[in-house]
């Protein structure tokens, strides 16, 4: 194998996440404007070169790969992909295959992506609620969120719910959630709102429901024992005693996670950001379509080398600090 690739801090990027689309079938009101406008197709990178790019990365030692987006699952011809990936799988060269998803469409896929080797999904949900769930995603059912988890679980996938925490919006159900996930052997993790993109008419400042809050809230009525487990993101984990789940909470603005940060995000687009938080990214497209560019190779460890050492977000002032342009479902959560 290659030399495995180690950023200038001497962290080793062994983590991709890959963004295959901007689309989604939800509009949820933190991550898109009602009315987005989405990229040309023809902008996209095709299943071919989301394949070579991934590919190359695991060459290169990327051991776990997410598959994110937009909602990964209204990709046309996604199960294409997937199947590449399980490829890599087969080989033992990828560790772990993982998918982040609304949950909309994955009954229809649950069962072929168990049977390629995915073990683990997460699936966003922020609340239970079926009108609260229409106002939040706008465009969602949450209905079909729950044929989805139902699947997944049929087919063996060991199923984490995401939440983002938003105030004065799903503070009520913190402890309906926390029970509903146990009942149906589930982890959770909260997601602290992010300043991603143009919102329109949303505060960023009034959603921002600070984890500290919701994990003193949770001491209330368990108890909470830390995880020294860590995945190289943002999250950290408590156990709770009373029920044996894991919560996690993922608090990017903080900067706690930055030092040990093992991962790096491809867009639709192909373009590489070596930050979550920082808007430098290399175009890796002219190494895939021109003959006169770099190699593949060449141009990601040259964008490795520039990874930054943290992300500059920042609400501490009570205004948003590091507010990056871009939604989040053009990097890929
Ligand atoms: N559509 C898929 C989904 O919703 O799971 C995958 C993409 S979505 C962008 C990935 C994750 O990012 C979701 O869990 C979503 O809740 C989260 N997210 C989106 N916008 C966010 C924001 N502004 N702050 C924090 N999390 C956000
Ligand atoms: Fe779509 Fe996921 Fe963004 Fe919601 S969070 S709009 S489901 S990409």
């Amino acid at each position: 194998m290659e030399a495995p690739l180690i950023d200038p801090f001497q962290r080793p990027v062994n983590y991709l996440r890959v963004s295959v689309t901007d689309r989604c079938d939800f509009r949820c009101s933190y991550c898109m404007s009602e009315d987005m406008t989405f990229l040309p197709k023809r902008q996209l990178l095709t299943l071919e070169e989301l394949d070579t790019v991934s590919s190359a990365f695991i060459g290169l030692g990327v051991r776990k790969l997410r598959v994110t987006g937009g909602e990964p699952l209204v990709r046309r011809g996604i199960m294409t992909y997937f199947e590449a990936m399980a490829r890599h799988l087969e080989s033992g060269a990828l560790q772990e295959l993982t998918l982040t998803t609304n949950g909309s469409q994955l009954h229809r896929f649950a069962p072929d992506l168990a049977a390629l080797g995915m073990r683990r999904v997460n699936i966003s949900l922020d609340t239970l609620n079926e009108t609260k769930f229409a106002e939040i995603t706008r465009w969602g059912r949450l209905p079909n969120v729950i044929r989805g988890i139902d699947a997944a679980q049929a087919a063996g996938l060991r199923v984490k719910i995401n939440a983002v925490a938003l105030k004065g919006f799903n503070e009520d159900e913190l402890f309906d959630m926390v029970e509903w996930c146990a009942s149906r052997d589930m982890d959770l993790t909260f997601i602290e709102v992010m300043p991603m993109g143009d919102m329109g008419e949303e505060d960023r400042l009034s959603q921002y429901w600070p984890l500290k809050e919701l994990r003193a809230r949770l001491a209330e009525r368990y108890s909470l024992i830390d995880l020294a487990e860590s995945t190289g993101g943002p999250a950290r984990y408590v156990r709770l005693d009373e029920t044996g789940q894991k919560v996690g909470f993922i608090t990017p603005l903080t900067h706690n996670f930055c030092e040990s940060c093992n991962r790096v995000r491809l867009t639709c687009t192909g373009e590489l950001y070596m930050c979550l938080g920082q808007e430098d990214r290399a175009d890796l497209r002219p190494s895939l379509r021109e003959p006169t560019a770099p190699p593949l190779e060449d141009a990601i460890r040259a964008a490795i080398a520039r990874k930054p050492k943290g992300h500059d977000f920042d609400y501490s002032r009570q205004e948003i600090g590091g507010q990056m342009p871009r939604h989040m479902s053009h990097t890929g959560g």
